[in-house]
């Protein structure tokens, strides 16, 4: 039995571990509504204090005033039968007894009263009050009592002689608070119906609560399965990296075999551009993986860019003369810029590979200019173009313009997105400017270094 609840009990202690929200849930539900109904039983409790300090204090003034009165008309039994009737209609809601008993030879004699019946008897049942009252005359006594389960308070003073302050009487009143109870109760009805609604809006709240926990858990596994798959995926290029290279190394020695058919050196150029496309793409995949996770690291110096531009224009130089394409670096001198120079040369290699790529004739173009602290590379090219819709999308993964010029060439759609990731890495910017049909300028900017 213990080893099962102790078993169960670990097992919530790691659930709670596993998703710290629910410590959130578990507050909601208990904390918030005993806050709630302890700060309004405190309000309460307050409100009801001062209510009956109010009554105490209406009753002493009462009782004041009522004495000055009685003292000279202690004789006069009509007239203070009138003055206590007349109060009676003034707070019919409070006072349920009113009297006035005087002591004839040590045995006390109602003089005048609400209930007339009283009046001339010895009132014994509230003999108590009136001994108590006797004692001082300086203040007003009250008893808190209980009639059939209402509160009540009995308030007693004596009423002294004017001038020798010798007790002539006592008078007695009988306070019901049902009124200041009801409205406490009416109060308390009130803050149980609002904690109601609070409590129905947190358990709302909760359902929600239930909902995102849910969410956390799928998202934490969505995370897992994602990072299985780039896993694999970097697991399979690299896998398929070895057995290329070793294709590749036997083409190109078959390439520059002299025994090799004319018809035939034409199927090994096929094979060695086809492993050129595959080995890309695989470096492409591997780039999106380090990215993705933020694992790609940066060297990033101040360098002169031009040697760069020249270099990565100079390897294109071969590709574009078999295409018919002019490609040209107009040389300038600009500043250093802070980037990574194998990170520049991948985004040079991928932007100035696109524009011949998408060129059929004419030239691609590339220079560089310096403008309010910063450095513009431009790669300007008179290709395919690409349309202002084609635009807005052309930076997001695995997107290809689809149309009758780009259907022959082969791509993944992963380059452009990677170099935006590399240049945003080295604080720079990459737009491009384009009419379909006339051809595009991508444009790479980056801070002059300090
Ligand atoms: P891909 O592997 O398809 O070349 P990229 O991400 O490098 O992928 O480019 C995305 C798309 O942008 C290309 O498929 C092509 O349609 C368009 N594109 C890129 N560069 C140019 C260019 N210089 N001229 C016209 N279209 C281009």
């Amino acid at each position: 039995m213990f080893k099962y609840l102790a078993g169960h009990f670990s097992k919530g202690l790691l659930f709670v571990k596993n998703n710290p929200q629910i410590i959130y849930t578990i507050f909601l539900v208990v904390f918030i509504p005993i806050a709630f109904i302890a700060s309004g039983q405190k309000f309460l409790s307050v409100a009801e204090e001062n209510q009956e300090r109010l009554e105490k204090e209406r009753v002493g003034v009462m009782q004041d005033i009522f004495i000055e009165l009685a003292a000279l008309k202690m004789d006069d039994h009509a007239s203070l039968q009138s003055i206590i009737e007349r109060l009676k209609d003034q707070n019919k809601e409070s006072i349920s007894e009113f009297k006035v008993v005087v002591f004839e030879g040590g045995q006390q004699k109602v003089i005048a009263s609400l209930d007339k019946g009283e009046i001339g008897t010895a009132d014994e049942k509230n003999m108590f009050f009136y001994r108590e009252a006797g004692a001082r005359t300086d203040v007003s006594k009250i008893f808190p009592v209980s009639l059939y389960g209402e509160r009540h308070w009995n308030v007693v003073r004596a009423i002294p002689d004017v001038e020798t302050g010798a007790v002539l009487g006592v008078v007695f009143i009988d306070i019901s608070m049902r009124a200041i109870d009801e409205v406490a109760a009416q109060n308390i009805k009130s803050a149980y119906i609002f904690l109601f609604f609070v409590v129905l809006a947190i358990s709302f709240l909760l359902l929600r609560q239930a909902k995102i926990i849910d969410y956390t858990v799928l998202y934490r596994k969505l995370k897992e399965v994602d990072q299985m798959k780039d896993d694999f995926i970097s697991m399979a290029a690299h896998e398929l990296r070895t057995p290329l290279t070793v294709v590749k190394g036997h083409a190109e020695m078959l390439a520059k075999s002299s025994n090799l058919k004319e018809e035939d050196r034409e199927d090994v150029s096929r094979i060695t551009v086809s492993i050129n496309q595959l080995n890309t793409f695989i470096g492409d995949m591997l780039d999106v993986i380090r990215l993705g996770q933020g694992k790609m690291s940066f060297n990033r110096q101040n360098i002169d860019i031009s040697p760069i531009l020249e270099d990565v224009v100079g390897s294109f130089a071969v590709v574009a003369r078999q295409k018919g394409l002019e490609i040209l670096y107009e040389k300038n001198d600009i500043p250093k810029v802070f980037v990574d120079a194998e990170k520049l040369r991948q985004v040079l290699v991928n932007i100035i590979g696109n524009s011949i790529k998408y060129t059929p004739q004419g030239s691609v173009k590339v220079f560089a200019e310096v403008s309010r602290e910063m450095v513009f590379i431009r790669v300007r090219d008179t290709g395919i173009g690409i349309s202002a819709e084609d635009q807005q999308k052309l930076f997001g993964k695995f997107f290809r313009v689809k149309s009758k010029e780009t259907e022959d060439i082969n791509g993944s759609g992963l380059g452009l997105w990677i170099v935006v990731q590399i240049v945003s890495n080295m604080d720079g910017k990459i737009s491009v400017e384009s009419i379909k049909g006339k051809g595009t300028d991508f444009i790479l900017s980056f801070p002059v270094a300090r």
